[in-house]
């Protein structure tokens, strides 16, 4: 008789490479089919409609109520060209998932049906809201919440079966206007970054008039077999493994890393790019990762707006189709202990209408400079607002991740290669005080372009262990985690960024007004600014030891669990930086702590009682069986009359399960009350840090006890899939 994690095995053995492909079809001739986008605009709005969408993107404009009837028409005619019967505004709550409410175009009219989607339908929706997240901003009696169309990010049409439905991506607002979603605030965080680069780049580039931050994320995920998958409670309701001795053979051997893709995986891969491709995503690369059954990809960047919706989607995506192919995706920063984790590293750079990348060095001596100021000026922001970033990067799966095998410590450090440092070590020399009066702009000028080979970008990228590295062309903040909304730390990174772009050109101007060139005085600032920010600097290896200690005594934080790292959200710094720009207001904030917090707690809590209830109902019954062969094997030894010395192993063993088995019982009743008592502080960070405290440390004496069982336990009657099993069967 095989158990279910036996049958699993046997299923996932004997399954067959699912394809589909559409044969012979190139990638142009089905791109964005799916997306209301430029192309489809043309074609199906007026002139004036056209013509205010794309003054909406660019400037931010109201679209009238005229001209949003107008756009509506277009739409709901192109959308059901290609078969939508249905509409939904698409959002992203503070849930961590994308939310959707469908409704139908076809409306009962006169004993028939006629379909119909206003300009007021396109513009404004209000969900029923009560299950999201507000924080306190909105109580449930009052439920109301509104999702209002962003014209920044197309709309698109969603394929489920044979379901089409177009979807609307929008910003979800309370009643009274405070942002519940993670979009709001970046938009907002990105215009304030543009006004504040804008002043800059004009002192070069008189013809900008737009500055946009960019984004080209990287997707890591792991893959696992559908039957493996529902052989695992953990999995299905935590996406992680509570439990599981490591494998005999981990990834120690590294050969899975850029190794062939196995058939089945490619099957998959071919067939979600397709439905990305479909929908504009311009996912452009895939490989193995590190870690055995782990996998990447990546597209080309994009503007971050557009870039972080394409990511909730393609998330949204590879889930839906793994289940096709009887996959599943696990998205979890730490599926598997001892493995490595997963990331999502964030590419992050600026760029001008003009088409200039502002974190590219030139080719000209005066492009440098530009790129100079925007270089130092990230550098510094980084420094100074490291504990923000790290804040925006907290969650309960990321605290697994950070610091463990192969990801980068929850020291926030930048790491900018050997030409750009040695670049800023001459400009410190000779941009010292006591020498700048002899100092000839053109001389300088002529010296920074000759440090800034254009080889670059191969020479840049040599450091993997840093969290946030420059890579030739753009900053690559690899502390994301791979189930994260990138929406949270871009919003961070533009804030800090145009904060610290508005103190420059104050600095700047000051200068310029007491008589220096604009050269000069640029320089001096970034000289000071260089200085100033090299605690924040690290090229050397960002996993050893030594840098925890070396870190510590620079000054820089190393927080390692969330509740902890949410804290920074509240200090005075970060409502400077986050309040005082207007891209949260002071109770959006709080109310984003308060959620962050209560996340976190809900977490452990769903990990606990999923543990409890898997060494109990699953661990402990198989555990006792077989201490009870044993127990009738040493019975049957004695009744045959042989010696007692011929029990021994049994005996000992008998013994050493009792031992694992009750100390499993003690733990998971220590971790109940701890439980019970969770809820007993005043605030939400008071239960989460309880929950941080005093939960989560029995996960590790449950784990190291049942992993043991797992290790001497009849390997016929273990419940569980097994690491070897999770990890190497596809
Ligand atoms: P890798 O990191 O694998 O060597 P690349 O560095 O070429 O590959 O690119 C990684 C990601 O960085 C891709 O998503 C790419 O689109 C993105 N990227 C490249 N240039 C920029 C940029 N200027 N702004 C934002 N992302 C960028
Ligand atoms: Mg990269």
């Amino acid at each position: 008789m095989s158990n279910s994690r036996k049958k699993a095995v046997e299923t996932v053995v004997g399954r067959e490479v699912i394809s589909h492909r559409l044969a012979g079809a190139k990638v142009s001739d089905y791109y964005a089919s799916n997306v209301f986008n430029d192309t489809a605009m043309r074609e199906y709005l007026s002139d004036d409609a056209y013509k205010a969408v794309k003054t909406a993107i660019k400037t931010g404009t109201k679209i009238s109520r005229e001209i949003a009837d107008a756009v509506a028409a277009g739409m709901k005619s192109w959308a059901m060209k290609k078969g939508a019967t249905s509409y939904t505004h698409w959002f992203q709550p503070l849930t961590g998932l994308t939310a959707e409410k469908h409704d139908m175009f076809f409306m009962p009219k006169d004993g028939g049906a006629v379909e119909v989607f206003s300009g007021d339908a396109l513009v404004q929706q209000e969900p029923d809201a009560s299950s999201f997240p507000s924080g306190g901003i909105r109580a449930t009696f009052e439920a109301r919440g509104y999702t209002a169309w962003d014209p920044g990010s197309p709309a698109f049409i969603m394929e489920i079966g044979q379901g089409k439905t177009l979807c609307i991506p929008t910003i979800f607002i309370s009643y009274t206007g405070e942002s519940l979603d993670y979009k709001a605030p970046l938009l907002k965080a990105s215009h304030f970054l543009e006004q504040a680069a804008l002043p800059i780049v004009r002192m070069f580039d008189k013809d900008a008039n737009r500055v946009t931050a960019t984004l080209g994320w990287e997707q890591e995920y792991f893959l696992i077999d559908e039957a493996l998958y529902y052989s695992r409670p953990d999995l299905m309701f935590s996406g992680r493994t509570l439990t599981g001795a490591a494998p005999q053979k981990g990834q120690q051997f590294e050969d899975h890393y850029f190794g062939s893709i196995p058939e089945r995986v490619y099957a998959y891969m071919l067939d979600f790019e397709t439905e990305c491709h479909k929908l504009g995503i311009p996912i452009r690369t895939r490989h193995n990762e590190v870690a055995p059954s782990q996998f990447e990809c990546a597209p080309m960047f994009e503007e971050v707006n557009v870039a972080v919706d394409h990511n909730q989607l393609l998330m949204d995506l590879m889930d839906r189709v793994a289940k096709r192919h009887k996959l599943r995706v696990l998205l979890h920063e730490k599926p598997f202990a001892g493995v490595n984790g997963s990331g999502k590293h964030n590419n992050w750079s600026l760029s001008t209408d003009t088409g200039t990348n502002l974190l590219s060095p030139g080719k000209t001596p005066k492009n440098n400079l530009l790129f100079l100021a925007f270089f130092v000026n990230v550098i510094k922001a980084v420094n100074e607002y490291s504990d923000l970033l790290r804040a925006s990067i907290a969650s309960a799966n990321n605290d697994h991740r950070l610091g463990a095998n192969e990801a980068p410590p929850a020291i926030i450090s930048a790491f900018i290669g050997s030409y750009m440092t040695d670049v800023l070590n001459e400009i410190e020399i000779r941009v010292a005080k006591d020498k700048y009066d002899e100092l000839s702009n053109a001389n300088l000028k002529l010296d920074i372009h000759n440090k800034i080979p254009d080889v670059m970008l191969d020479n840049t990228d040599r450091n993997r262990t840093s969290p946030f590295a420059f890579t030739g062309n753009k900053f690559e903040f690899r502390a994301v985690g791979s189930s994260a909304n990138c929406a949270q730390s871009m919003t961070v990174m533009n804030a800090i960024v145009g904060k610290q772009l508005l103190d420059f050109k104050v600095e700047v101007d000051k200068l310029i007004k007491g008589g220096e060139t604009k050269e000069g005085a640029m320089m001096r600032v970034l000289r000071q600014y260089y200085t100033e920010s090299k605690r924040i600097l690290f090229e050397g290896d960002g996993y050893s030891e030594a840098w925890e200690k070396e870190a510590k005594k620079r000054g820089l934080s190393n927080v390692k669990t969330t509740p902890y790292a949410l804290d920074f959200y509240t200090t005075k710094k970060a409502k400077d930086v986050l309040v005082k720009t207007g891209i949260y207001n002071e109770r959006e904030l709080d109310a984003r702590i308060e959620i962050l917090h209560h996340n976190y707690s809900l977490k452990i809590d769903t990990e606990a009682r999923i543990l409890s209830d898997m060494v109990t109902n699953q661990v402990i019954p198989v555990a006792l069986g077989y201490m009870n062969k044993l127990i009738e094997n040493v019975k049957g030894l004695k009744e045959i009359g042989l010696p007692a010395a011929s029990a021994k192993m049994q005996k000992e063993l008998v013994s050493k399960i009792a031992g694992h088995v009750n100390a499993i019982k003690e733990a998971v009743d220590k971790m109940d009350t701890a439980l019970e008592n969770a809820h007993k502080g005043k605030t939400s960070a008071d239960h989460s840090k309880a929950y941080c405290d005093k939960v989560k440390p029995f996960f590790d004496v449950i784990r190291n006890h049942t992993d043991a069982l797992e290790a001497v336990v009849d390997d016929n009657t273990w419940p569980l899939p097994k690491y070897r099993e999770l990890l190497f069967i596809r």
